[in-house]
């Protein structure tokens, strides 16, 4: 009996010797925002293969979570936004 001449792996070896395969660019992600959350998702979406850019409006990043500095004094960002 005749062997066929197309099987699955002939047509894959193929296609793959035919196509200059190109790298996809990386899917660009735009984050405002340095707190936690932005910090967080930042890591993630970099881990999965985004092109990550920051924007934080403070000097440090942090967010609720970073502190304000004044006289040698450190204060909570969090507390201070309430007492303002
Ligand atoms: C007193 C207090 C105690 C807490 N204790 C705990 C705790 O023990 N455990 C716990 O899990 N959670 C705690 N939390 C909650 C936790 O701190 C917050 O849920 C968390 O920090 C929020 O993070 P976020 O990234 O969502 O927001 P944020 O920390 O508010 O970050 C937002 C960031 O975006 C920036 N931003 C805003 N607008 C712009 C703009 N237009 N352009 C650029 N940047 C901008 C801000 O400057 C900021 O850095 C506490 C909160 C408070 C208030």
């Amino acid at each position: 009996m005749k062997e066929p001449t197309t099987t699955a792996a002939a047509a894959s070896s193929s296609t793959s010797a035919s196509v200059d395969p190109q790298p996809l660019p990386r899917p660009k992600a735009i984050i405002i925002g340095a707190g936690v959350g932005g910090t967080a998702t930042a890591a993630r979406l970099s881990h999965a293969g985004f092109d990550v850019e920051v924007y934080e409006k403070n000097e440090e990043s942090g967010g609720r979570c970073s502190l304000i500095r004044y006289q040698g004094w450190r204060f909570d960002q969090a507390v201070v936004e309430r007492m303002r």
